[in-house]
């Protein structure tokens, strides 16, 4: 119901000469809101941890949500016997959001959903566990002091904020919070391509390509159309007349300038593919339409130097590492081409683990990596990058850090039994 204007006094205000720092403190601050994070987030909570979850975007969800990936992958092992790998935080949501998800077989189980229903589901979870976000806020700087992260600085547009915690969880994508912290990480020699993913509205699922014809027909005539990439995949969703294109090859660059020019090319490339789409396949994508372009997806771009690099040779055999702390059948996916990428599937039994050191750098006490920036080479990075055993290392961050919690304690001197006990269901 409107008022009667009232007055409404101004005060005056100046920037005072030295910016005040707001200053909070916290048992476990997590840098990086995507499904790493996440998880590392909601299961420190679970284990009675007061929990800050920082991201630079001013929503929570990273590229599972903004990049408009779409389906998990690397959660459930190979047929016949499709076992769930990682329980935790997928079995909330599989629970929970049932009629937002589709349950997909072929040689593994791969989960589509509804990336609006599941970023409200994960806004939802974060403000019941009290999980305290500081959203729209750039890691700028990280203290590293007898070999533990005792503050990191933030940058935002309403001010800048410090934040001090006992432990903290890199679950960056680019291990921001290493490399601030001024410890190793790990570059590739070339390019690992990122995509630009868009969702399109308006196809007709009933005559959707059979599988592998998109993938052919852009191969065959990608180059004349100026695609980078010769190749690519559709995800429809059913009874939603929408699909997921993952059609394209981007450029990370970590350089800002670069970065943000990639991110035009991603969508030129997308509107190419999205017209060659429309004349080959006219009667699933004739009266296509963008409905939204994902944030850059981005793969591979910088990650930690741990104590172990998890090796392509170690994924192969299935290594199983005392201190294993996820584990995953996804094959080795590498996009270090532009115009493909090496694919490798493993057998029926097959499943292959992340061992904690590969998420600890072994210059701090207090830090553990998470997600897509762990210490891999690039082809085992590839197979475990995905979003299954991404989830399943955020949950073992959070519980190294619980384990390793004390004035002095390391999350290097943690007893693999009692941490293994912790994290069975993701484990046996
Ligand atoms: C195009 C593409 C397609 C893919 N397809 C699939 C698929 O089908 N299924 C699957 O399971 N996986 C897929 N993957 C892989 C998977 O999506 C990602 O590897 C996974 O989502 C990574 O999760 P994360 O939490 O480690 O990182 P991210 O989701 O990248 O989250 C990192 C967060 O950290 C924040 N951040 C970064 N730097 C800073 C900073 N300096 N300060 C503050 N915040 C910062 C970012 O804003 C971001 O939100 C795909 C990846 C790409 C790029």
């Amino acid at each position: 119901m409107p008022h009667a204007l009232t007055e409404l006094k101004l005060t005056e205000v100046a920037r005072a000469a030295a910016d005040p720092i707001q200053e909070i403190g916290t048992d476990v601050c997590v840098v990086g809101a995507g499904i790493a994070g996440l998880s590392a987030a909601i299961e420190s909570a679970r284990l009675h941890r007061d929990v800050v979850l920082v991201d630079s975007l001013p929503l929570i969800g990273g590229q599972m949500v903004h990049s408009l990936i779409g389906l998990f992958c690397g959660v459930f092992g190979n047929a016949p016997g499709y076992a769930q790998l990682t329980h935790g935080v997928f079995d909330d949501i599989f629970r929970d959001l049932a009629g937002e998800l589709h349950f997909q077989r072929g040689h593994t189980t791969t989960v589509f959903y509804n990336e609006v229903a599941l970023g409200r589901w994960f806004e939802r979870t974060v403000r019941e566990a009290g999980i305290r976000t500081i959203l729209g806020t750039v890691l700028l700087r990280a203290g590293l002091s007898d070999g533990r992260v005792e503050a990191i600085d933030l940058a935002s547009r309403y001010g800048d904020v410090r934040v001090r915690a006992a432990g903290f969880v890199d679950a960056s994508g680019d291990a921001a919070l290493t490399w601030q912290a001024g410890l190793p990480c790990w570059v590739p020699e070339r390019t690992i391509y990122g995509s630009q993913q868009v969702i399109v509205e308006n196809v007709d699922e009933n005559h959707k390509p059979e599988p592998g014809e998109i993938d052919a027909m852009l191969a065959a005539r990608g180059e004349e159309h100026g695609l980078l990439r010769r190749g690519g995949l559709a995800f429809f969703f059913p009874g939603r007349g929408t699909a997921v294109l993952n059609v394209t090859h981007i450029e990370a660059p970590l350089d800002p300038v670069r970065a943000s020019q990639a991110q035009f090319d991603g969508r030129d490339q997308a509107d190419r593919a999205i017209g060659l789409l429309r004349s080959e396949f006219p009667k699933a994508f004739g009266e296509a339409r963008v409905r939204a372009y994902g944030f850059p997806g981005r793969r591979q771009t910088r990650w930690i130097k741990g104590r172990h690099q998890l090796a392509a040779g170690e994924v192969r055999a299935g290594t199983r590492f005392t201190d294993a702390v996820a584990r995953t059948a996804w094959p080795i996916e590498l996009h270090d081409r532009a115009d493909g990428y090496v694919w490798e599937m493993f057998g029926a039994d097959h499943v292959h683990y992340v061992p904690l050191r590969s998420m600890t750098p072994p210059g701090a006490h207090n830090l553990v990596a998470a997600g897509r920036c762990v210490d891999g080479d690039a082809a085992a990075l590839s197979s475990v990058r995905v979003m299954g055993p991404c989830a399943a290392m955020g949950a073992a961050a959070a519980h190294a850090l619980d384990l390793a919690a004390g004035k002095d304690g390391s999350v290097h001197d943690i007893d693999p039994g009692r941490l293994h006990q912790r994290l069975a269901p993701n484990l046996d």
